[in-house]
């Protein structure tokens, strides 16, 4: 989301954040501004696009991204996970400039987001801080009634401001944090080419930071077993249940997110003796992929699977060539 229409600034002037003299140190660091593990617990689901035209590419010129996309969104890989409580964090020492809450965590239903247009809601749930150098990050779409600052109050890097949420212009729970220079949005992992993708110099994070953004492109979200249908609903809001050798069925899931066109899924599943219990391919995607899910199985059919370990393998091959491997296991 673009639009900035959060509550009026209150007492910034006043507390004098910069001294004058910063000179060097006022290029901006930034910590990670979310309270989990990159890549495990939440995902870059999608860059700032870096395409100047109706195309998107994010800074690697990559899929991760769409058509005029503003910002950084960290996703967490179900409603369960966002309900459980994952924290944001200012990514920066500042002061708060502007604060909003009461907005509703919806599931993204295209009556929710004509709502949340028609009132100018985009962010939803929402903070926005002022660094020194000129620098501003804004924090959207958390979850209501988490907001825990105020206008005007100073924070330091790693703060608590609230957590993850489903508020505002959001299609799955996730934070979209956005960065400003002088009030031009800019690209922490590549400022200094907001026009073009693949020549990133120096980004604006942390090295800790950095070192946990590594670009994984395209990367499993969610991964498992369950003992009966499995949906893109149902994973996305989390919590499917452990299969069992007496269930209904067994079936290994899959979501993956950053899928490029010609990408080739293979989804295979091996039964405790080594020999092929159940798989699916994905067609040859024609289009990039932001997310998809794949899933393979069987009825139980015989009242009982054979007990021991089920494994599952997914792999993602591009011009012939391995560049994902994900193993999920069960134990029946
Ligand atoms: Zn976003």
């Amino acid at each position: 989301m673009n639009r900035l229409l959060l509550l009026p600034i209150l007492g910034v002037a006043a507390l004098g954040a910069a001294p004058a003299t910063l000179g060097q140190s006022t290029r901006l660091q930034l910590e990670l501004p979310v309270a989990c593990q990159i890549g495990k617990t939440c995902f870059v689901q999608q860059y700032v696009d870096h395409d100047p035209g109706p195309a998107a590419r994010d800074y690697r010129c990559g899929p991760k991204v769409y058509d005029g996309h503003s910002g950084t969104d960290f996703r967490v890989p179900s409603r369960a996970a966002m309900t459980a409580g994952v924290g944001v964090r200012a990514a920066a020492g500042g002061v708060v400039k502007s604060v909003r809450d009461g907005q509703p965590d919806h599931r993204g239903a295209p009556g929710d987001i004509a709502a949340v247009k028609a009132g100018g809601l985009e962010c939803g749930n929402g903070v926005v801080i002022t660094h020194v150098g000129g620098y501003e990050t804004q924090y959207c779409h958390m979850k209501q009634g988490s907001v825990s600052v105020r206008p005007g109050q100073s924070v330091a890097a790693g703060a608590a401001l609230g957590q993850v949420g489903h508020s505002g212009e959001a299609a799955f729970p996730h934070l979209h944090l956005s960065l400003r220079a002088n009030g031009e949005r800019i690209d922490p992992f590549s400022p200094a080419a907001s026009n073009r993708c693949g020549q990133s110099g120096p980004s604006l994070w942390a090295p800790s930071a950095q070192a946990a953004l590594i670009y994984r492109s395209p990367e499993v979200i969610n991964a498992g077993f369950a003992g009966g249908p499995v949906t893109p609903d149902s994973v996305e809001a989390g919590g499917i249940g452990p299969a069992s050798a007496t269930g209904p069925a067994l079936v290994s899931y899959v979501r993956a997110i950053g899928l490029e066109a010609g990408d080739v899924q293979l989804l295979r599943v091996t039964a405790p003796d080594g020999k092929l219990f159940a798989e699916t391919t994905g067609p040859e995607l024609k289009i990039p992929r932001a997310q998809q899910m794949l899933f393979t199985g069987k009825r139980n059919s015989a009242g009982r699977f054979t007990p021991g370990v089920y494994r599952a393998r997914y792999t993602v091959t591009r011009g012939g060539k391995l560049v994902l491997e994900h193993v999920a296991e069960a134990r029946l």
